[in-house]
């Protein structure tokens, strides 16, 4: 464990690791219960040393002003210093998320690394136009003018990270912002700070320019500084949306861009020609995956009555296959959650799910046979009315709600009547017809029968509603990070 975490114990200001002055703070293996390390906790003494770095490289160096293509070559080395780690990332991945061993390279590094390598060549395109030239008559004389529209860099962008997909989250910020001409500081979740400080060192292996890419660590009163303070331009958050209404005042009086990635309670609508193992597949993986902490998970299935009670038969038996345990164990395909205090939250919204008067079809309590790290068993509830708080609510553990329909129309109503509107997804033999379901969605991102089963990433992503605004991946993610300018010239 010490080598794994060698040098990880400072943080990452002007190019330098260098001592926190706000201490340390010891980081906790959620399947142990046991401390895996000191990890540094940022002051205000840092937090203004990060950002007079980050903001000295935008102002003075030239970063801003180098080419797409200048900036890729920096990035790509970014890049393939991180691949030359990956042994370690996955490591880390395991033992301060939770993550299984399954996932934590495949999904938790691997796809990152392949979004950030499309996001690279997306920094490198010219999104600058050229504005028609336009004929003015003046009576006496006609003027001939035109312009370009460019695309610019925002300045110093405070990228604030959630603790259940730590680098991927990282990465699709610092990546878009950074071949934006931006310079950053990334303050991740102080429950899974070491994935974010090994950016540094793969930083300062490709040689980015010193303050160009800052990584503090710290808890809400670091992240309430960092967006509060006037010399931070752009606020790019993943989080809770509790979190994220806070992020958004924070950032008003300094007229801060913000873009906001938060919660979600997605909907999975199984018609009744659904090809019910994959359905019923796709909607166990939706609240077992990562023990349920995934913002976009399908937590909310909408089953089409005449099947429900199959449905429910195929994933009790399905269920089988869930191994709960040590991540590490290659065998297990369902971790712990993330803290204690977050499996208090599960066992709350359990509790108040049972008191609605949902029906428990499994789970429901700790494992039996683990006796440390924060585990809950995977659950479902059936019966489910779509207005009570466990179809509603965000729980962030491995627990599923089932809840019937009669028609096309009410499971779209159904699946609308949420507060979030983060992704949904239609299972059904009639794809045209799901097509059309989809595009009634109030949501982000649909998926058809699984979706593409690959990850996208030219796709964007991100929510409507209380899921949040702004989109992350694709064109669109890059474009986030910057502002127009228009210089208008005339010919004569
Ligand atoms: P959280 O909202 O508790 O914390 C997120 C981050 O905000 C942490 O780094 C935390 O230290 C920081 N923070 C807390 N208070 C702050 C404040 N006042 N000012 C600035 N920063 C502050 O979320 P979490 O528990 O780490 O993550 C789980 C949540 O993240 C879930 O709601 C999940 O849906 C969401 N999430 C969304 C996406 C997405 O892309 N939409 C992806 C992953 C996770």
């Amino acid at each position: 464990m010490t080598q794994l975490l060698s040098g990880l114990d400072k943080i990452y200001i002007n190019g330098v690791f260098t001592p926190a002055s706000g201490g340390g703070e010891d980081v906790i293996n959620p399947a142990s219960e046991k401390t895996i390390g000191q990890a540094p906790l940022a002051d205000q003494n840092d937090l203004d040393r990060s950002i007079d770095a980050a903001r000295q490289a935008f102002d003075q160096s030239s970063w801003p002003a180098l080419s797409g293509a200048e900036r890729a070559s920096y990035m790509l080395r970014f890049h393939a210093a991180l691949a030359g780690q990956r042994q370690r990332f996955g490591e880390i991945i395991m033992r301060e998320g939770g993550a299984v061993h399954s996932d934590a390279w495949a999904r938790q590094f691997d796809i990152p690394m392949k979004h950030l390598r499309h996001n690279i060549e997306v920094g490198k395109k010219q999104f600058s136009r050229v504005l028609e030239p336009v004929v003015t008559d003046f009576g006496s004389s006609k003027a001939l003018g035109g312009g370009v529209v460019e695309r610019i860099p925002m300045g110093v962008v405070a990228a604030i990270s959630a603790f259940n997909y730590p680098t991927y989250l990282n990465l699709a910020k610092i990546g878009p912002a950074l071949m934006a001409g931006n310079t950053v500081i990334l303050k991740p979740s102080p429950l899974t700070p070491f994935q974010a400080l090994l950016l540094g060192e793969a930083a300062t292996e490709a040689g980015l320019p010193a303050g160009v890419l800052n990584i503090l660590n710290g808890g809400g009163d670091i992240g309430a500084a960092l967006t509060t303070d006037p010399r931070v331009d752009v606020l790019s958050f993943t989080g809770s949306d509790r979190v994220g209404a806070k992020i958004a005042e924070q950032g008003s009086a300094s007229m801060k861009r913000v873009l906001l990635e938060l919660g979600g309670k997605s909907p999975l609508i199984v018609r009744a020609d659904a090809n019910l193992d994959m359905s019923a597949k796709i909607a166990l993986r939706g609240f077992t995956a990562h023990a349920g902490q995934g913002c976009a998970m399908f937590t909310r299935a909408l089953v089409h009555n005449s099947i429900r009670q199959k449905f429910v038969e195929k994933i009790i038996e399905l269920s089988k296959s869930v191994v709960v345990g040590d991540p590490t164990d290659p065998a297990t395909t369902t971790g712990p959650l993330i803290s204690s205090a977050q499996r208090d939250n599960v066992e709350g919204s359990v509790q108040l799910a049972i008191d609605e008067g949902a029906k428990l079809v499994f789970g429901g309590n700790r494992p039996s046979h683990l006796s440390s790290g924060y585990y809950f068993e995977p659950t479902l509830f059936d019966d489910v009315n779509n207005r009570s708080s466990i179809a509603q609510e965000e729980v962030f553990g491995p627990v599923g709600c089932i809840v019937g329909f009669d028609s096309d129309e009410e499971a779209i109503d159904l699946a609308n009547d949420s507060k979030y509107g983060l992704r949904a997804a239609v299972m059904s033999a009639d794809v045209g017809l799901a097509y059309e379901m989809a595009q009634q969605l109030r949501v982000g991102q649909v998926l058809i029968n699984g979706g593409s089963l690959t990850a996208l990433s030219d796709a964007p992503f991100g929510g409507l509603k209380r899921s949040g605004y702004g989109r992350e991946g694709g064109d669109e993610g890059y474009l986030a990070f910057t502002e127009s300018r228009t210089i208008e010239y005339h010919a004569g």
